[in-house]
């Protein structure tokens, strides 16, 4: 597990940088459930997502050692994170996105402040061109999950929610490559040992639940999940013993389950999420061991979806 003592000095040093999200509550929502339901709005996060929390104390750490550039490669919300805690921190960026990123997404990171390099279609063309970059241009690689300081500082939305709901009993968080959950269970493990953590995942992306059944690393060829932000292919090296140790249980949802639980969202809650911050509402909701008398957190985990798409699936 990533140490308590970790999580709270991720939370001490990003504190300037990040919101303290709210916790939502609807009545209605809950009818649907059949329990009570918190939602931790990490979709109303600085950049739309809770990876800003990660690559803020990735980068601080970063700097501390002296770096002036950092390098990411991510098209999607992990991207406009490192673009926007660079700029926050008076670094240059350099995001490496695929030749057929969307325009409102490179907009993004430039907005932020980012430099836009497009390499291949691929994550495994992506990422050594991020690497090399940082290499020959004195620039520090931030991965997306799999490091102590990312799954660190994604922790502190484990803090928070600790603190916002007392009386939790269930955490219900997605799972891409790993980082948001296992620093979410590192935090809520060591403050309250009692309270269950699920992970959710797509059911067309579920390497991590069929890592846990194999009891290791297990690799599945390329998903087209809705919720864009899950389509990891294989837990990561750090995360996946964290899991493995300690997760509770893992739900996989359909794509349909994502697209109710994003209309559920809209009409009982007025919230606007992308697929992916749907998806452990999704979760919850297929998860009849949750019952009445029953008091879940469930982290929206980001909200960034251009009109269209937003109309369209939730149509
Ligand atoms: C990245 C992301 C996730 C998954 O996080 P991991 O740390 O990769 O498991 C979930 N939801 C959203 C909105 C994301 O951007």
């Amino acid at each position: 597990m990533i140490e308590l003592g970790q999580i709270r000095t991720a939370a001490e040093k990003i504190g300037g940088m990040i919101h303290r999200t709210p916790v939502l509550t609807s009545e209605r929502l809950g009818r649907i459930a059949g329990c009570r339901v918190h939602l931790k709005a990490e979709h109303l996060q600085k950049t739309g997502s809770f990876k800003i929390r990660g690559a803020s104390f990735k980068i601080l750490q970063a700097v501390e050692e002296g770096a002036v550039h950092a390098v990411a490669a991510s098209s999607g919300n992990h991207g406009q994170a490192v673009a926007r805690a660079a700029a926050m921190m008076g670094l240059r960026a350099t995001i490496v996105v695929p030749e057929d990123a969307s325009p409102a997404k490179i907009a993004a990171i430039k907005a932020y402040g980012g430099q836009v390099v497009k390499c291949g279609r691929t994550s495994a063309e992506r990422i050594p061109e991020a690497v090399r970059i940082a290499h020959e241009e004195g620039g520090v690689f931030i991965p997306p999950y799999d490091d102590e300081f990312i799954m660190a500082g994604q922790g502190t939305a484990g803090l928070e929610l600790v603190e916002q709901v007392p009386s939790l009993d269930a955490v219900f968080v997605p799972v891409g490559g790993g980082g948001l959950l296992a620093g979410v269970l590192s935090a809520v493990r060591q403050l309250r040992p009692g309270v269950r953590v699920y992970g959710v995942e797509p059911e067309s992306a579920d390497d991590t639940r069929r890592s846990l059944a194999a009891g290791e690393r297990v690799s599945i060829g390329p998903s087209a999940t809705i919720a864009d932000g899950l389509r990891t292919s294989i837990p990561g090296e750090l995360t996946f013993p964290i899991l493995k140790s300690e997760l509770d249980g893992l739900i996989t949802v359909s794509d349909s389950a994502i697209r109710d639980s994003m209309a559920i969202l809209f009409e009982a809650t007025k919230q606007v999420v992308e697929p992916s911050g749907a998806t452990a509402l999704a979760g919850l909701l297929s998860e009849n061991a949750h019952g009445p008398g029953k008091e879940a957190v469930v982290i929206l985990s980001g909200g960034n979806i251009a009109p269209a798409d937003y109309a369209r699936l939730i149509r």
